[in-house]
Protein backbone atom coordinates (compact mmCIF):
# COMPACT_ATOMS: atom_id res chain seq x y z
CA UNK A 1 0.00 0.00 0.00
CA UNK A 2 1.53 3.57 -0.85
CA UNK A 3 -0.12 6.07 0.30
CA UNK A 4 1.25 10.19 -0.58
CA UNK A 5 0.84 12.96 1.01
CA UNK A 6 0.91 15.97 -0.49
CA UNK A 7 4.13 18.38 0.51
CA UNK A 8 2.97 21.48 -1.00
CA UNK A 9 3.35 23.29 2.18
CA UNK A 10 2.41 22.67 5.88
CA UNK A 11 2.02 19.62 8.31
CA UNK A 12 3.31 16.69 5.46
CA UNK A 13 6.25 15.24 7.35
CA UNK A 14 3.91 14.49 10.37
CA UNK A 15 1.31 12.59 8.34
CA UNK A 16 4.19 10.91 6.90
CA UNK A 17 5.82 9.72 10.32
CA UNK A 18 2.32 8.21 11.21
CA UNK A 19 1.24 5.86 8.27
CA UNK A 20 5.15 5.01 8.12
CA UNK A 21 4.36 3.96 12.29
CA UNK A 22 1.16 1.95 11.02
CA UNK A 23 4.14 -0.27 8.13
CA UNK A 24 2.89 1.73 5.04
CA UNK A 25 5.38 2.86 2.42
CA UNK A 26 4.34 6.90 2.45
CA UNK A 27 5.91 9.06 0.27
CA UNK A 28 5.81 13.19 -0.41
CA UNK A 29 4.10 14.45 -3.27
CA UNK A 30 4.90 17.79 -4.74
CA UNK A 31 4.43 17.05 -8.84
CA UNK A 32 2.08 15.65 -11.14
CA UNK A 33 4.10 12.43 -11.49
CA UNK A 34 4.34 11.69 -7.81
CA UNK A 35 1.01 10.86 -8.17
CA UNK A 36 1.13 7.90 -10.01
CA UNK A 37 0.40 4.52 -7.98
CA UNK A 38 -0.83 6.00 -4.80
CA UNK A 39 -3.42 4.00 -3.20
CA UNK A 40 -4.43 7.14 -1.28
CA UNK A 41 -3.25 10.53 -0.39
CA UNK A 42 -3.52 12.93 2.55
CA UNK A 43 -3.79 16.91 2.22
CA UNK A 44 -2.34 18.47 5.15
CA UNK A 45 -3.06 21.37 7.60
CA UNK A 46 -1.17 24.70 7.20
CA UNK A 47 -2.39 27.37 5.51
CA UNK A 48 -5.17 26.62 2.64
CA UNK A 49 -4.36 29.40 0.34
CA UNK A 50 -0.74 28.60 -0.13
CA UNK A 51 -0.83 25.12 -0.73
CA UNK A 52 -4.08 25.65 -3.18
CA UNK A 53 -2.31 28.12 -4.92
CA UNK A 54 1.11 25.49 -5.05
CA UNK A 55 -1.01 23.24 -6.06
CA UNK A 56 -1.81 24.96 -9.28
CA UNK A 57 1.16 26.30 -10.20
CA UNK A 58 2.43 22.58 -10.02
CA UNK A 59 -0.73 21.40 -11.83
CA UNK A 60 -1.22 19.38 -9.25
CA UNK A 61 -5.08 20.21 -9.11
CA UNK A 62 -6.61 19.06 -12.04
CA UNK A 63 -5.11 15.61 -11.47
CA UNK A 64 -6.03 15.29 -7.90
CA UNK A 65 -9.71 15.75 -9.10
CA UNK A 66 -9.97 13.47 -11.20
CA UNK A 67 -8.15 10.65 -9.16
CA UNK A 68 -10.28 11.79 -6.52
CA UNK A 69 -13.46 11.33 -8.76
CA UNK A 70 -11.96 8.13 -10.17
CA UNK A 71 -12.40 6.57 -6.43
CA UNK A 72 -8.91 7.61 -5.15
CA UNK A 73 -9.17 7.92 -1.01
CA UNK A 74 -8.60 11.30 0.07
CA UNK A 75 -7.69 12.39 3.64
CA UNK A 76 -7.89 16.26 4.34
CA UNK A 77 -7.09 17.07 7.55
CA UNK A 78 -7.56 21.19 8.71
CA UNK A 79 -6.39 23.41 4.88
CA UNK A 80 -6.65 20.19 3.68
CA UNK A 81 -10.24 19.72 5.02
CA UNK A 82 -11.24 23.01 3.61
CA UNK A 83 -9.32 22.30 0.02
CA UNK A 84 -12.05 19.29 0.03
CA UNK A 85 -15.50 21.26 -0.07
CA UNK A 86 -16.89 23.59 -1.84
CA UNK A 87 -15.82 26.93 -2.77
CA UNK A 88 -17.51 30.07 -1.78
CA UNK A 89 -18.66 32.10 -4.31
CA UNK A 90 -14.76 32.34 -5.61
CA UNK A 91 -13.94 33.28 -2.63
CA UNK A 92 -10.05 31.82 -1.90
CA UNK A 93 -9.12 29.46 -1.64
CA UNK A 94 -9.60 27.71 -5.01
CA UNK A 95 -10.59 24.62 -3.42
CA UNK A 96 -10.48 20.87 -5.42
CA UNK A 97 -15.07 20.81 -4.90
CA UNK A 98 -15.15 17.35 -4.36
CA UNK A 99 -17.08 17.00 -0.77
CA UNK A 100 -20.26 18.85 -0.53
CA UNK A 101 -19.60 21.17 1.95
CA UNK A 102 -18.45 24.49 2.67
CA UNK A 103 -15.96 25.59 5.57
CA UNK A 104 -15.72 28.65 8.12
CA UNK A 105 -12.19 29.05 8.34
CA UNK A 106 -10.19 30.29 11.26
CA UNK A 107 -13.88 29.76 13.41
CA UNK A 108 -12.86 29.71 16.36
CA UNK A 109 -11.75 33.15 16.90
CA UNK A 110 -9.14 34.56 18.87
CA UNK A 111 -9.40 33.14 22.19
CA UNK A 112 -10.08 29.86 21.55
CA UNK A 113 -7.40 30.03 18.39
CA UNK A 114 -6.08 26.31 19.20
CA UNK A 115 -7.30 24.19 21.75
CA UNK A 116 -7.42 20.22 22.30
CA UNK A 117 -10.67 18.49 23.54
CA UNK A 118 -11.32 15.01 23.92
CA UNK A 119 -13.95 14.20 20.92
CA UNK A 120 -16.47 11.91 20.25
CA UNK A 121 -16.10 9.77 16.94
CA UNK A 122 -18.43 7.07 16.82
CA UNK A 123 -16.55 5.39 13.69
CA UNK A 124 -13.15 5.00 15.78
CA UNK A 125 -14.89 3.16 18.70
CA UNK A 126 -15.86 4.66 22.44
CA UNK A 127 -12.55 6.28 23.27
CA UNK A 128 -12.60 9.76 22.46
CA UNK A 129 -10.06 11.29 20.32
CA UNK A 130 -7.57 13.88 21.68
CA UNK A 131 -8.24 16.12 18.51
CA UNK A 132 -6.04 19.37 18.29
CA UNK A 133 -7.44 22.10 16.55
CA UNK A 134 -5.30 25.00 15.69
CA UNK A 135 -6.87 27.73 13.87
CA UNK A 136 -9.30 25.42 12.77
CA UNK A 137 -12.14 25.68 10.03
CA UNK A 138 -15.52 24.08 11.02
CA UNK A 139 -18.20 22.46 8.60
CA UNK A 140 -20.98 24.79 7.90
CA UNK A 141 -23.22 23.96 4.99
CA UNK A 142 -23.85 20.22 4.25
CA UNK A 143 -25.57 18.65 1.48
CA UNK A 144 -25.96 15.46 -0.33
CA UNK A 145 -24.26 12.01 0.77
CA UNK A 146 -22.02 13.59 3.61
CA UNK A 147 -21.92 10.94 6.68
CA UNK A 148 -20.92 13.42 9.19
CA UNK A 149 -18.12 11.64 11.66
CA UNK A 150 -18.05 13.58 14.63
CA UNK A 151 -19.34 17.48 16.46
CA UNK A 152 -18.15 19.34 19.01
CA UNK A 153 -20.52 20.01 21.96
CA UNK A 154 -22.18 22.55 20.39
CA UNK A 155 -23.12 20.88 17.21
CA UNK A 156 -20.38 22.24 14.91
CA UNK A 157 -19.39 19.65 12.35
CA UNK A 158 -15.99 19.06 12.26
CA UNK A 159 -15.47 15.69 10.67
CA UNK A 160 -16.93 13.87 7.86
CA UNK A 161 -16.66 11.14 4.89
CA UNK A 162 -18.54 10.99 1.44
CA UNK A 163 -17.42 7.97 -0.21
CA UNK A 164 -13.99 7.61 -0.03
CA UNK A 165 -13.10 11.16 1.10
CA UNK A 166 -12.74 12.24 4.53
CA UNK A 167 -12.44 15.46 6.27
CA UNK A 168 -11.36 16.14 9.80
CA UNK A 169 -11.22 19.89 11.07
CA UNK A 170 -8.19 18.63 13.42
CA UNK A 171 -4.65 17.33 13.53
CA UNK A 172 -4.72 13.86 14.04
CA UNK A 173 -0.85 13.32 12.98
CA UNK A 174 0.05 15.94 16.45
CA UNK A 175 -1.44 13.01 18.51
CA UNK A 176 0.07 9.67 19.66
CA UNK A 177 -3.45 7.79 18.69
CA UNK A 178 -3.30 6.48 15.07
CA UNK A 179 -6.91 5.69 15.12
CA UNK A 180 -7.70 8.63 12.40
CA UNK A 181 -4.88 7.26 9.97
CA UNK A 182 -6.16 3.40 10.80
CA UNK A 183 -9.80 4.57 9.54
CA UNK A 184 -8.23 5.91 6.74
CA UNK A 185 -6.32 2.74 5.48
CA UNK A 186 -9.10 0.87 6.30
CA UNK A 187 -10.80 2.78 3.38
CA UNK A 188 -8.06 2.47 1.04
CA UNK A 189 -8.18 -1.37 1.68
CA UNK A 190 -11.25 -1.25 0.40
CA UNK A 191 -10.53 0.64 -2.49
CA UNK A 192 -7.65 -1.79 -3.37
CA UNK A 193 -9.92 -4.58 -3.33
CA UNK A 194 -12.44 -3.01 -6.02
N1 LIG B 1 -6.30 28.51 9.23
C1 LIG B 1 -5.75 27.73 8.17
C2 LIG B 1 -6.43 28.03 6.84
O1 LIG B 1 -7.46 28.63 6.83
C3 LIG B 1 -5.86 26.24 8.46
C4 LIG B 1 -5.11 25.93 9.73
C5 LIG B 1 -4.50 24.58 9.79
O2 LIG B 1 -4.42 23.84 8.80
N2 LIG B 1 -4.03 24.25 10.96
O3 LIG B 1 -5.91 27.68 5.82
Amino acid sequence: MKIGVLASQGAFAEHIAKLQQLGVEAVPVRLPGELAGLDGLVIPGGESTSISKLMRHYHLTGEIKDLAKNGLPVLGTCAGMILLGRRENGADPETLELMDFTVRRNAFGRQTDSFETELAVPALGEKPFPAVFIRAPLIEEVNGGLEILARLADGTIVAARQGNLVALAFHPELTDDLRCHRYFLDIVAEYRKK
